[in-house]
């Protein structure tokens, strides 16, 4: 999998393509950086259209033997590989931790949730029925299969290294597909380490591809060629939206997983604790860095007090360090690009007269060059404000006071976006018509954590398209076939 470079602790990693694990023709690579210490950890190669036409090739041949194993064969390969991730979970944190920046303990639990959708989807493989349907005349029989839609293509963000990835992956295969994933070019190394256990678990050559390098170049190859059937992305709304323009030629079928700016309702008649504890939970997650993260936090006049006092307790309690120090909270963010979206939003809040409760800047940690930014609580937020119309990307919780619950809905639903949406409330009348109301995929009610491998994730609006996990997300990797049968 690895060669490590004489006289350097950076190691060499390579690509995995139908079963080999390759350099770039060009010989050139690509550094990964650990956003801690930005001191290189490895490289990758800077692969092009050349490795991934093989990739696509390797795909496109295995897809034929590989859909046709019985979905029984594919389940114990995908547990097997299950198995793998989790025995190798620490080493596999360890790795995500130095290339991506988060504390090892959110690492070690993205390990286990991304293992999850593996045993999820080896179980869902034994359950795709077809149906039979009563036909209007007696000389026909009238069916419908579930086959598997091809090659798909996957291309993964930097926040989940292994989650993305394990998301798209598990219900493909366990569908019959085959796939060429383009992980982030900031954190590849936990994608190939992944890849190194789906051999090892014996997923045959060319059922799970791993090309790293140029975004645009592996991209574009992979949109125009006519044997990718489908492309799965998880990223930015802006290269959503040139994916979906991409695939359009050779009608791929798209799923798209992109920005939120998920708000929080908080009404008067919550559980403070909690409400501050959930929020705390989904708002500094990965420093902040995750789609779902609470974004715009609406709270009721007579409840802001007492949850903005415990919310600001909490978030004083957070350590901001290295992610491999165990005490450590919050980690860096993922680059200086990452870290100065987040200044700008807070200096563009303070300029419109918000309030800093606590943090507010970039925190220096001692040996370390990195990327770090103080976990943040800022009061007297309105719409005017950056941070209320982008996401944010960073740990900075923005609060809002609202009188009128009809006015926090309005507010919450005048976005771009619908991804994750968030209400706080003990009355289940509120919980239910709030939830109703909002105008998103996901509605945590009570809860800051709503994601897991057996329930629907995605969203409306420009933050996407399909949804993943659960039996819902398998549909994305299926066609239907129906067959009419004339009997003589
Ligand atoms: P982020 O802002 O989270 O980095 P991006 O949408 O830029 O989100 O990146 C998500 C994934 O999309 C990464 O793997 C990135 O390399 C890839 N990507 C970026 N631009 C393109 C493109 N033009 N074609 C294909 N993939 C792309």
């Amino acid at each position: 999998m690895t060669t490590t470079t004489s006289g350097s602790t950076s190691e060499r990693w390579l690509n995995y393509v139908n079963g080999q694990w390759i350099e770039a023709d060009s010989g050139k690579t690509i550094s990964v950086v650990n956003p801690s210490t930005l001191g290189e950890i490895a490289t990758v190669p800077d692969s092009g259209e050349a490795e991934t036409k093989a990739a696509i090739e390797a795909a496109h041949t295995a897809f034929q033997s590989w859909s046709t194993l019985s979905a029984y064969e594919r389940s114990d390969m995908l547990m097997r590989w299950y198995h793998l991730l989790m025995r190798h979970q620490e080493d596999l944190a360890r790795t995500m931790t130095a290339e991506q920046g988060k504390p090892l303990s959110e690492a070690k639990g993205e390990i286990a949730y991304a293992a999850s959708f593996i045993s999820w989807y080896a179980e869902e493989a034994k359950r795709l029925y077809g149906d039979i349907i009563p036909a209007t005349s007696s000389g026909k029989r009238m069916f419908v299969l579930r086959q598997p839609v091809g090659v798909v293509a996957a291309i993964t963000p930097w926040n989940f290294p292994a989650a993305m990835i394990t998301r798209k992956v598990g219900p493909a295969l366990a569908a019959g597909c085959t796939c060429i994933v383009k992980p982030a070019e900031q954190t590849p190394l936990t994608a190939l380490y992944m890849a190194k256990l789906a051999e090892e678990a014996g997923i045959p050559a060319g059922v799970v591809n791993i090309v790293t390098g140029e975004a645009s170049v592996i991209g574009d190859t992979l949109f125009a060629d006519s044997r990718v059937a489908k492309v799965t992305f998880t990223g930015s709304t802006e290269v959503g939206k040139h994916i979906m323009r991409a695939s359009a030629d050779t009608m791929k079928k798209i799923s798209l997983e992109l920005g939120g700016h998920a708000p929080v309702i908080v009404l008067d008649d919550a559980d403070a604790e909690l409400a501050a504890e959930q929020t705390l939970l989904s708002k500094f997650r990965n420093a902040g860095q995750t789609c779902v993260c609470a974004n715009r936090i609406y709270v009721q006049k007579g409840i802001r007090p007492a949850f903005e006092k415990l919310l600001a307790d909490k978030i004083r309690a957070l350590k901001v360090g290295d992610g491999m120090n165990p005490d450590s909270a919050i980690g860096p963010v993922i680059d200086e690009d990452g870290l100065n979206k987040i200044q700008k939003h807070v200096s563009d809040a303070v300029e419109r007269g918000a309030t800093v409760i606590t943090g507010g800047g970039r925190r220096e940690v001692p040996e370390r060059a990195g990327y770090f930014f103080e976990p943040t609580l800022l009061t007297g937020v309105d719409s005017s404000m950056l941070i209320m119309k982008e996401e944010t990307f960073g740990p900075v919780a923005p609060i809002v006071e609202f009188t009128d619950p009809d006015d926090a809905v309005r507010q919450a639903n005048d976005s771009p976006y619908g991804l994750a949406s968030y209400v706080f409330t003990s009355n289940i009348n509120h919980a239910i018509r709030l939830a109703e109301r909002l105008q998103y995929g996901i509605v945590g009610v009570n809860d800051g954590l709503p994601s897991s491998a057996q329930a629907p994730f995605g969203g409306m609006k420009e933050s996407g398209l399909g949804r993943e996990g659960g039996k819902y997300g398998i549909e994305e990797y299926l066609e239907i076939k129906y067959i009419s049968l004339g009997l003589y």
